[in-house]
């Protein structure tokens, strides 16, 4: 007798698309049958006129745990989390203290298995250059190794410590330090010294308005950062992954490492593929992000690289941040915190795009799932909806249509969420199940904290896309 089926939906994932009915037992996918033919199970779900979905995995979050609670932790960012259709987060490392090392991996880790609705994964960094501390945050189950490729920012040193490098050389180093681990190489991609001269510009020209923020880091200063980054992780051997691109120009620097055949993959987030730098004249600092919001060529192209492999993964860089923030920047921008948060829209974004016609519903799919579990070694029990893989599934309403109002977001941030208020969304997500147990349904969080489990890298040897516009998946070795 299986504990669950699901029965009745039309399951969409990396493999394809099919009328199936999905077995569950143990927490776990055990078995995928023609409708109606499944053994008996305790408990029927019918997904009759739903889509019936992997889990999404959120591979750049922060809740930012133990640090400003009133931003978020883990039961807030999770419980969004599972109202976004994501039953896997992977928590980067900015926090006080920031993930350095296993000790302060295991500290932070402790607050998730605490207060976590749905599975955590955490990045540790590579910035340090300490070959032991990085050692000990792999040995503590580090999913990948992150660094800012800049000067730890004034007035945040108790956050940022040990995260920043920009040198060349200092770059070099941990990619070679990481590549000894076989975790992908994470880096934020601006280049500092550019920006830094730019932003001083219009600051001496008293520029302190909002779109100054966009006009300090042009499309040029990521794809800089990011053909940096390729010539070194080229010369290393490193598996590079690049998280929130946000540029045409960009994408085309990506595109060329993977024809020149160099390890890199690259993620983008659903407010570069939906927002351009007029939101910052809308919305003010609500808007600041790193990298800033483009152009309406720039989200074109970003479409582009999902479409054609460029592109392997979409994330939500969900930061959670209060008015009191935010607020001070609509006098001065630079006084902001940039970022802000997303999570709860996240599985709705890229179906609901997929079901408008913008890219085929499997490559949706497979962006927020099978991708990201292949570059963080979390596959196949994530990001599959196959036997063996975990039960963590979304079932999606793929007929309504939906505006956000994120006065309804489980996040803490929910007022610094401005930017997507009102933003259509094709469809909804009903239910979110982790490991088998039903943690959002209907609108209410009925999962509880501390179910979340710890997720740890289980093989680590992904060979990036190949551009093929054909078929396009990641291909694990
Ligand atoms: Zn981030």
């Amino acid at each position: 007798m299986l504990d669950l089926e699901v029965i009745n939906g039309t399951v969409v994932s990396a493999e394809g698309q099919a009328r199936l009915d999905v077995g569950v037992d143990g927490g776990r996918v055990v078995l995928l049958a023609a409708p109606g033919s499944l053994p008996a199970a305790a408990e029927t779900i019918d997904a009759t006129g739903l889509l019936v979905l992997p889990g999404t995995i959120d591979s750049h979050f922060h809740c930012r745990a133990p640090s400003f609670p009133e931003r978020e932790d883990f039961a807030s960012g999770t419980r969004a989390a599972a109202a976004g259709g994501v039953t896997t987060v992977l928590e980067m490392p900015i926090s006080v203290p920031p993930t350095t090392d296993g000790t302060t991996l295991a500290l932070r880790r402790a607050h998730a298995q605490r207060d976590a609705y749905v599975d955590v994964g955490f990045y540790s960094s590579s910035a340090t250059l300490d070959r032991d501390r990085i050692g000990s945050a792999v040995a503590e189950g580090a999913v990948a190794l992150k660094a800012f490729l800049q000067e730890v920012p004034a007035g945040r040193e108790s956050e940022f410590d040990g995260l920043c490098i920009h040198r060349n050389d200092e770059i070099l180093r941990a990619l070679e330090l990481v590549t000894e681990t076989g975790l992908p190489a994470v880096f934020h991609a601006e280049d500092y010294p550019t920006y830094s001269l730019l932003e001083r510009r219009l600051r001496d020209a008293g520029r302190h308005d909002p779109p100054a923020h966009g006009e300090g880091r042009p499309d040029y200063v990521e794809a800089l950062a990011i053909g940096n980054l390729i010539l070194l992780a080229a010369a290393t051997g490193a598996r590079l992954h690049i998280p929130h691109v946000s540029s045409a120009l960009a994408v085309d620097v990506i595109r060329d490492g993977k024809r020149r055949g160099v390890s890199v993959t690259a993620e983008t987030c659903p407010q570069y593929l939906a927002l351009t730098a007029a939101a910052l004249q809308e919305h003010g600092p609500y808007a600041k992000c790193n990298p800033p919001l483009k152009s309406a060529d720039d989200v074109a192209g970003l479409w582009e690289g999902l479409r054609d492999g460029t592109i392997d993964t979409v994330a939500t860089d969900h930061s959670p941040f209060t008015p009191a923030d935010k607020e001070p920047g609509w006098d001065n921008i630079w006084r902001a915190n940039p970022g802000f948060p997303g999570v709860d829209i996240l599985t709705p974004f890229l179906i609901g795009a997929a079901l408008d016609g913008k890219l085929p519903l499997e490559r949706a799919v497979t962006l927020i799932t099978a991708n990201p579990a292949d570059i963080f070694g979390l596959a196949p029990r994530k990001g599959r909806l196959i036997p063996g893989a975990d039960a963590d599934l979304v079932l999606y309403d793929p007929t309504v249509r939906d505006t956000v109002d994120t006065a309804s977001w489980q996040t803490r941030a929910q007022s610094s969420g401005r930017v997507w208020q009102g933003y259509p969304l094709t469809g909804r997500v009903l239910t979110t199940m982790v490991r088998g147990t039903i943690v959002y349904d209907r609108g209410e969080i009925v999962g509880s904290p501390g179910y979340g489990a710890i997720v740890r890298p289980t093989k680590t040897s992904v060979t990036p896309v190949a551009l093929d516009q054909s078929a396009i998946h990641v291909v694990a070795s």
